[in-house]
C-alpha cells in the first residue's frame, strides 16, 4: 500500500513528465527558432556567428597559448598539440585582486593580465622566451619578432561582448562584480594586445573565445575518428551549445572579416533562451515560482528547466510544498530556519545525482545528503524515497529537454542527410555524428545520456536510425585546449 506521501511524490513526479509527443513538437519548434535566429537579430535564440570557420580533426600540431578571464581567477595555459588527438597542457592560475575588478581604467586590469602572461612564459617557456628577446632587435618586423616565433593566444572572456571578428569584440557590460567604466564599448582583444605589447611579449591575441565554442573545438580535436564534431554543448551551471552551420544559411549580416573557404561557420546558439514564449516548454507550478523569484523573469526559460543552477531549486520548491501539506518530514522535530530548504536557491543540484544513484533499500547515502545538504536530521526512509522520486523526475525531464536541443541541431546540421549505410545495420565510422558535452550535470547525473538518448529518438527527423549515429563524448577543458585550437584556426585569417 502506498502512503499519502508516496502518492503525493508520484503526483509531483508526474507533473515533470515530458512525453514523446511533446519532445517531437519541441524539436520542430527548436529548428524553427534556430532558423529565425540565422535570419535576423533580436529573436528568441541569438544564433551568434562566431567567425570560427573551421574545426580541428585531431591532426593539428604546435604550441599555443590560452588565457581565461572568468569570474574570480585568471588562468594562463600553454597547450602543446601532438597531432594525434592528444595534447599536453601547462597552466597557472591567479586570483584577480579585488581592487582591479573596480579599477579606474582598463589599462590597470589588462596590464596585470599581461604581467601574468609574462611570468608564465618566463617560468614555463623561458628558453623560447629568452631566445626571442635576444633576437628582437635583429628583426625588422613591427613587433620585433619573427611571425613564426610569436605565440598565438586564444582569449576566453566570459562577459557579454559584441563580437565583430575572430579576434575583435567590444565589451557590452561587466558582470560578476567587475566594474571598470572605461572598458565598456572597447575591443577587449585590443586592450589585452596593447598591454602585451607594452611588455614586448612575443604573443598575438588571435581569437576571442566563447566557452561553448571551446567545448566544440576541444572535442573535435580529441574525438576518435576523423569526422569533425558537429556540436559542443554545456550542461553545467548554465546550458548552451555551439554548432557548425553552413555559411549560406547564415542570412543575417556578418560585420567582420572571415575566411569563407570551408563554407561553414560555428554558430553560438545561446539556446538557454529557447522558447522564452513557452510555446512548447513544459511548465509546472514549481517552474512558475522559480521564474517569478528569479532575477530575470521570463528570460532563459529553457535554461531554467535544464541547468545545474536551477534543478536544485525546483526540487526545493517541490519538497517545501509537500512540507507545507504536512506530508514530508513529519517525524522531524523542526526544520531549522537556516536550512537550505528555507533559502531561495539554497539546494545544490548535486543532490539529484545522489538521489538517482542511491539504489539501496534504506537510501542511506541520500539520507546522509539530506542531513548534510538540507540540514534535516533524522529524515525517514519514506521521506528520502519521496525526494528520490521527485529528484529523478526533475533530472529525467532535464535530460529529455537536452535531447530536444541536441537532436534539433543534429537534424539542422544536415549531417544525417548522407549515409554510407551498411547492410548489417552497424553504424560505420563515416556515419557517426559526433557531439561533445561538458558540465557537471551531464558528467555526474546518473544515466543522463540514457534519458537523453530515449528522447533523441523522438525528435522530428532523428528516429532510431539517427539516434544510433549520434556519438556523445565528454569534451574537457574548452577554455584551455579549445581556446588554443580557435587561435590555431584563426591564424589562417590574419
Ligand atoms: P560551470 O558550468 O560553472 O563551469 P560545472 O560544470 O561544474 O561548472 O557545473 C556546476 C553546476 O553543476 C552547479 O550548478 C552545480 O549545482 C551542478 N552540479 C555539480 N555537481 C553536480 C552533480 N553531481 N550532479 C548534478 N549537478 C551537479
Amino acid at each position: 500500500m502506498s502512503s499519502p506521501l508516496q502518492e503525493a511524490a508520484q503526483r509531483v513526479a508526474k507533473e515533470f513528465d515530458y512525453s514523446d509527443d511533446e519532445v517531437f513538437k519541441a524539436g520542430k519548434h527548436f529548428i524553427t527558432q534556430m532558423q529565425e535566429g540565422l535570419l535576423k537579430d533580436g529573436t528568441s535564440m541569438s544564433q551568434i556567428p562566431t567567425y570560427v570557420t573551421a574545426v580541428p580533426n585531431g591532426t593539428e600540431k604546435g604550441v599555443y597559448l590560452a588565457v581565461d578571464l572568468g569570474g574570480t581567477n585568471f588562468r594562463v595555459c600553454s597547450i602543446q598539440l601532438h597531432g594525434d588527438t592528444t595534447f599536453t597542457l601547462t597552466q597557472s592560475k591567479v586570483a584577480i585582486p579585488k581592487e582591479l575588478m573596480i579599477a579606474k581604467t582598463a589599462v590597470e586590469l589588462f596590464s596585470f593580465l599581461a604581467k601574468q602572461i609574462e611570468l608564465f612564459l618566463k617560468e614555463h617557456h623561458g628558453e623560447h622566451f629568452e631566445s626571442h628577446l635576444r633576437r628582437r632587435n635583429t628583426v625588422s618586423s613591427p613587433t620585433g619578432y619573427r611571425d613564426e616565433h610569436i605565440f598565438k593566444l586564444g582569449f576566453t572572456f566570459s562577459f557579454p561582448v559584441h563580437q565583430i571578428g575572430i579576434n575583435r569584440g567590444t565589451l557590452i557590460r561587466w558582470t560578476k562584480g567587475f566594474d571598470i567604466a572605461d572598458a565598456v564599448g572597447k575591443d577587449v582583444c585590443q586592450l589585452l594586445q596593447d598591454a602585451i605589447d607594452a611588455l614586448h611579449l612575443p604573443v598575438r591575441v588571435s581569437a576571442l573565445v566563447n566557452d561553448t565554442v571551446g567545448t566544440l573545438m576541444s572535442r573535435s580535436y580529441t574525438s576518435p575518428g576523423k569526422t569533425p564534431t558537429v556540436l559542443g554543448a554545456i550542461f553545467g551551471t548554465g546550458t548552451n551549445g555551439a554548432y557548425v552551420e553552413k555559411l549560406s544559411n547564415i542570412k543575417k549580416g556578418l560585420e567582420g572579416a572571415y575566411d569563407a573557404k570551408t563554407g561553414e561557420m560555428v554558430v553560438n546558439t545561446e539556446w538557454g533562451s529557447f522558447d522564452n514564449e513557452l510555446t512548447v516548454l513544459p511548465t509546472t507550478v514549481y517552474d512558475k515560482d522559480l521564474d517569478t523569484a528569479s532575477v530575470n523573469p521570463g528570460i532563459q526559460m529553457f535554461e531554467k528547466r535544464v541547468s545545474g543552477m536551477f534543478l536544485g531549486e525546483l526540487l526545493r520548491l517541490a519538497v517545501v510544498a509537500l512540507y507545507k501539506e504536512k506530508l514530508i518530514f513529519t517525524d522531524v522535530a523542526a526544520i531549522e530556519a537556516a536550512s537550505p530548504l528555507n533559502t531561495h536557491s539554497g539546494v545544490d543540484s548535486s543532490i539529484l545525482s545522489v538521489a538517482a544513484a542511491d539504489e539501496t533499500a534504506d537510501l542511506a547515502a541520500l539520507r546522509k545528503e539530506i542531513e548534510v545538504q538540507l540540514a534535516v536530521k533524522q529524515a525517514s526512509v519514506e521521506d528520502a524515497k519521496a525526494i528520490k522520486t521527485i529528484a529523478y523526475a526533475i533530472g529525467r525531464r532535464a535530460a529529455r529537454l537536452s535531447a530536444v536541443a541536441v537532436g534539433a541541431i543534429v537534424v539542422q546540421s544536415g549531417r544525417l542527410d548522407t549515409t554510407s549505410s551498411s547492410a548489417s545495420g552497424e553504424v560505420s565510422e563515416d556515419d557517426i555524428v559526433d557531439v561533445g558535452v561538458d558540465g557537471s550535470l551531464v558528467e555526474f547525473y546518473p544515466a543522463f545520456e540514457e534519458h537523453m538518448r530515449a528522447a533523441l529518438r523522438k525528435v522530428a527527423g532523428m528516429g532510431e536510425q539517427g539516434e544510433r549515429r549520434v556519438r556523445i563524448g565528454i569534451a574537457k577543458d574548452g577554455s584551455g585546449v579549445g581556446a588554443a585550437l580557435i587561435a590555431l584556426v584563426a591564424e589562417g585569417m590574419d
